[in-house]
């Protein structure tokens, strides 16, 4: 169940996550892409922050939405409008619920929707399907997020810029895939 404290939490955890890790995200990055989603999602997740602090959010909607404005106008890469799409669908589902498995479904449908990608293809969608499949099922632990993650690499990549290098993406973690496991940890962490 999401509350504007676990909410405003999650994010400021995903934020303390995707600093610490910048350097690392962008090292994904760099042989199956171009070597920036650290540094797009550092600058998003700043941009997050501030927005959060200037303006007023009284509702999980309220801050969904800030996020999501947040993101889609400060992040130039793929990254930005997908995970702003995604906190966009939140939005909009925290209008009727503030349960997490129904809010998070809509976030992955909208992620589906805008990247005309589906799980399977080397993308943070390989992250979100898992995670939510355990949620479901109520066994959502660390060890399935990592081991999801960990299995982007045996995926050859069919959309996004690794799909650029296909088969040679083969090995190689997807850093999408890795953003979205910090988001899923701040989710379990903040207590959602
Ligand atoms: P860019 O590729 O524009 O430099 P980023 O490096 O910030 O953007 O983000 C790359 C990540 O975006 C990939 O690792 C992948 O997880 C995700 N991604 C790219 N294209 C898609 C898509 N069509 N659907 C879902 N996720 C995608
Ligand atoms: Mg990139
Ligand atoms: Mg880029």
């Amino acid at each position: 169940m999401f509350t504007v404290d676990n909410l405003k939490k999650t994010l400021q955890l995903f934020k303390e996550k995707i600093d610490q890790n910048k350097d690392y995200l962008s090292e994904l990055d760099t042989p199956i892409g171009d070597g920036d989603h650290g540094n797009n999602m550092a600058r998003g997740m700043e941009a997050v922050s501030e927005s959060l602090g200037s303006k007023e959010t009284e509702t999980i909607q309220d801050i969904f939405k800030v996020t999501a404005m947040a993101l889609i106008s400060k992040v130039g890469g793929a990254s930005g409008p997908l995970y702003g799409t995604a906190m966009m669908e939140m939005a909009k589902a925290s209008a009727t619920t503030a349960e997490a498995l129904p809010i998070l479904e809509a976030g992955l449908a909208g992620i589906e929707k805008r990247g005309n990608s589906k799980p399977g293809e080397k993308t943070m969608l390989d992250e979100w399907a898992p995670a939510i499949d355990a949620i479901k099922s109520d066994t959502l632990t660390e060890a399935t997020l990592k081991a999801a993650v960990e299995a982007t690499k045996d995926i050859a990549a069919t959309k996004g810029r690794a799909s650029y290098v296909g088969e040679r993406s083969i090995g190689h973690i997807d850093p999408g895939a890795m953003s979205s496991m910090y988001f899923f940890q701040s989710l379990m962490e903040a207590g959602v």
